[in-house]
């Protein structure tokens, strides 16, 4: 088992473990083309590790985690924990796992592929060609920052929230920004409230230096209400969007609508030894167990994990080529709009991982609008 690449696998709650499943389907047909790559070890995350060991995260998770070289998550949470103790609710299991191993920057790709166009709520001509990744900060700003809390001053009640950014956590997430711009199409758009804020004046200050190391990148700032309205009006104009914690928690979001659908947009929180990739999706408890849930999120997740984490490019590529195609021939899960005959979950696994090795065997070099990686 030497050599081998250990994955740590988190299937959660909901519709974690059908989507799951298929990106470990996928994963496999790879092996099975390419030979062993993988050590995959399950563990228990958010409301079953409450069920099971009255903790969102166990630690037998934890060293599940310690142990492996990238974490494969589906997702945490569901109505029937929502009465729990803050403390023992599925979310703080997630939390404190991206906590713990110290990931602090988000990658939240969005892409829409042209077979898609369609079904974004945006018209055609706006997103068609849209390819983009915001770099999120993940452990500092607003979420993190002392004081905070709800106090009682001059006889009425105060709520404190403090946004604090020290220069090292910019740096660090900004060269982040820069390498995957080169990577890219080279152009970082940084996002801040520079304006009003003195965080925002320093994030500035910082990523403008550190910019200077990138002379091959072109480099600008928008504030965030105007990124706001640029996401939505002409999205083709950003490569990599890099914003704090706060801002790129909003604007992930709001670029997640570009492409039409929750099911399809991958996520990967990356920290200097760890990393974890998991579908921007939530449980999806409505649509539990009925094979429904569109499984391309968690399988573009794998292609995330063998680009970043594993370092093979080609088969990162081969899987969204794969995805590519299987959705241009018209194969589509229960969620995207108008279809009477959908596929269910495992079937979309199935046939996305049958054009991977299809693609792997023919040692094709997927298409891929990107120059290089
Ligand atoms: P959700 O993303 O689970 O679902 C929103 C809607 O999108 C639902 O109608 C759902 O059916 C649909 N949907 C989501 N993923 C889909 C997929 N892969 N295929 C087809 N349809 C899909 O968000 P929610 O309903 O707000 O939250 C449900 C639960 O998930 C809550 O307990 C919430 O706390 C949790 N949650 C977890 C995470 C996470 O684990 N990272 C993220 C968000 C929400």
């Amino acid at each position: 088992m030497q050599g081998l690449f250990r994955v740590a696998v988190l299937p959660g709650d909901g519709i974690g473990p059908e989507v799951v499943a298929e990106a470990v389907k996928v994963l496999k047909a790879v092996e099975e083309v390419q030979g062993p790559l993988f050590l995959f070890q399950e563990g228990l995350i958010g409301g079953c590790a409450v069920d099971a060991t009255a903790v969102p995260l166990p630690a037998e998770t934890i060293s599940i985690c310690n142990n492996s070289h990238a974490i494969l998550l589906g997702a945490v949470g569901g109505p029937q924990w929502d009465n729990k103790r803050p403390e023992v609710r599925p979310e703080q299991g997630l939390l404190q796992l991206r906590q713990r191993l110290g990931l602090y920057v988000n990658l939240r790709p969005a892409k829409v592929l042209d077979s898609l166009v369609g079904i974004s709520s945006l018209k055609p001509d706006i997103v068609r060609g849209t390819d983009l990744v915001i770099v999120r900060e993940l452990l500092g700003g607003i979420y993190f920052g002392n004081p905070r809390g709800i106090f009682a001053r001059d006889g009425e009640r105060i709520g404190i929230n403090t946004e604090v950014y020290r220069e090292h956590e910019i740096e660090r997430v900004a060269h982040r920004a820069f390498q995957l711009a080169r990577v890219r199409r080279n152009h970082v758009t940084s996002v801040d409230k520079a304006n009003v804020l003195e965080s925002s004046r320093l994030w500035r200050e910082v990523v403008t230096r550190i910019g200077r190391s990138y002379p091959d990148v072109q480099l600008d700032h928008l504030y965030v209400d105007n990124c706001a309205m640029q996401l939505i009006e002409k999205p083709t104009r950003f490569d990599v969007i890099l914003t704090s914690n706060m801002f790129g928690d909003i604007l992930s979001d709001e670029s997640a609508v570009l492409s039409g659908s929750i099911g399809l947009l991958p996520s990967a929180s990356l920290g200097e030894r760890y990393a974890l990739y998991e579908p921007i999706h939530g449980s999806a408890p409505d649509i539990a167990g009925r094979k429904r849930a569109n499984p391309v999120a968690a399988i573009a997740c794998g292609a995330m994990m063998l680009r970043y984490s594993c370092r093979m490019e080609a088969a990162a590529q081969a899987i969204e080529a794969a995805i590519e195609r299987v959705l241009k021939r018209g194969v589509r899960t229960a969620d995207f709009p108008g279809r009477s005959r959908p596929v269910s979950t495992s079937r979309m696994g199935d046939l996305i991982a049958i054009e991977v090795k299809r693609i792997l065997k023919s040692g094709q070099q997927a298409t891929h609008p990107r120059k290089k990686r």
